[in-house]
């Protein structure tokens, strides 16, 4: 008999979580303003808000962070995460900054000036908000494939060249500086990029003198998909995909809370001397000196370990597998989700499942909201409150997509977790008839808005 798949880790410490009933789940979820956001985590029983930041640290980042060197310039931990970021990564120049859209801040600071288009595929909410906020455009650019979720498609996060060559042909050249690419593309249900379309992208943007830059959080997972669904790349080992996969971009912007497995960090890493000059001023401004940036030495050497585990077959493989496994059992149960199951997080279809909800009333919003009722279980909404308002017009938008992702923190729940959120999600999908109605949104910030908005519910 084949052996069955077992974690690559055994659990050496535990953190206990409460379960809570349905009444005590009504009355936090008021006081909350059906925002999950606002929720206590000791309300929720099982987070799959995000995977962000909240992944379990092996022993080896942990006895790491004691070596951790707190000066102020030149730290060994910095040096560490140099050579990391080197050896792995192959960039010869890197900011530490305090997490993602830190180094998004600081890069953009000097690259997007207002009227700037920059063209990528479903660009990250934090992205769009830093491009935004400086009036420029940011452009989506992916594939069709992406927008038909039961589509089996080995790459939906692919970035279409078509499409950029529309962009390019119908704007001021002077106005693109740069392609941001999304690995694994998140808003769009953590799909990968395929190696063959980075090469295109990349000699694209070369044909148009611009640079590739690529928004790396999940790059390690994106690395997986292209070993185990890309031709030719079966038998390479996952650094060996993640050297060729950077050896097309000219930076990178990382959140560290993703696949480096920490709790806290990220960085950005080019080849240009005179962009790291540039983008060197800005964070000394918004993030600390060049060899700390926002973060403490202990968090830079967990960050170079975690970079160093997190690009490990095992490790990813066992990831992956539970990802997909949470999503099988709701591919059994006939609930509709994102396919292929992504790498980081499960989406489940909202306007499918919640046929009585019109899109201004936020299907994947009211999903979110019954599966915390269900099971104390917290998702969030890929959808329309996250779309957020047009800048220039101020009208609501309504993506392609209504989903609620749930995202599984790296190494922190077991299989038996991803059953009670199987059979939570059964439970709402079978009384879906009589959900009729949604919510509304009450108040809402200018930018950004899902992170504070109010909700009611109709
Ligand atoms: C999380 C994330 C960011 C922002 O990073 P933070 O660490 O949350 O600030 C940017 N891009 C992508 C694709 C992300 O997933």
């Amino acid at each position: 008999m084949e052996l069955p798949f077992a974690e690559s880790y055994r659990i050496k410490m535990v953190a206990p979580i409460k379960k809570s009933t349905r009444a005590e789940r009504e009355q936090w979820l008021k006081e909350a303003h059906y925002n999950l956001f606002n929720l206590k985590s000791d309300q929720v029983f099982i987070d799959l808000l995000t995977d962000s930041g909240t992944g379990a640290m092996s022993e080896q980042q942990w006895s790491a962070m004691m070596l951790g060197d707190e000066s102020y310039a030149g730290a060994s931990s910095y040096y560490n995460l140099k050579t990391a970021i080197q050896n792995i990564l192959g960039f010869d120049y890197f900011l530490p900054t305090h997490q993602g859209r830190a180094a998004e801040n600081v890069l953009f600071s000097v690259l997007v000036k207002e009227g700037d288009v920059v063209p990528g595929n479903s660009h990250f909410d934090t992205t769009k908000g830093h491009i935004e906020f400086r009036k420029a455009k940011a452009i989506d650019c992916t594939i069709e494939e992406a927008y038909q979720t039961e589509l089996e498609y080995p790459f939906k996060g692919n970035v279409s060249v078509e499409k950029l060559e529309k962009v390019f042909a119908s704007t001021d050249a002077s106005k693109i500086k740069f392609i941001i690419v999304t690995v694994t593309n998140n808003s769009s249900g953590g799909q990968p990029v395929s190696m063959q379309n980075l090469r295109d992208v990349s000699q694209f943007a070369k044909s148009k003198g611009v640079m590739l830059i690529v928004d790396s959080a999940r790059f390690a997972e994106n690395a997986y998909f292209i070993k185990k669904r890309e031709k030719g790349y079966e038998n390479k080992s996952i650094k060996e995909i993640v050297s060729e996969m950077y050896s097309y971009a000219d930076a990178m912007t990382m959140s560290s809370k993703k696949d480096a497995i920490v709790n806290m960090g990220g960085f950005i890493a080019m080849r240009s001397e005179s962009l790291f000059e540039q983008a060197s001023v800005f964070n000394i401004m918004f993030e600390g000196y060049l060899t700390y940036g926002g973060m403490s030495g202990r968090d830079m050497n967990a960050l170079a370990q975690g970079l160093d585990e997190g690009t490990e077959f095992d490790y990813l493989e066992t990831r992956i597998k539970q990802v997909e496994y949470l999503g099988n059992r709701l591919i059994e149960f006939g609930i509709p989700i994102q396919r292929p199951i992504g790498g980081h997080a499960v989406f489940i279809d909202a306007k499918k499942l919640l046929p009585n909800i019109a899109k201004e009333e936020f299907p994947a919003q009211t999903l979110a909201i019954e599966l915390y009722l269900e099971a104390g279980i917290r998702g969030v909404e890929i959808g329309a409150i996250l779309a957020d308002r047009d800048p220039i017009t101020r009208e609501n938008r309504y993506p392609a997509l209504e989903l609620v992702r749930l995202a599984i923190p790296r190494r922190t729940y077991t299989n038996n977790h991803m059953d009670v959120v199987a059979v939570a999600c059964k439970n709402v999908f079978d009384r879906k008839e009589k959900i009729t109605k949604g919510c509304k949104i009450v108040k809402e910030a200018p930018i950004m808005r899902h992170f504070t908005v109010k909700i009611e519910r109709m």
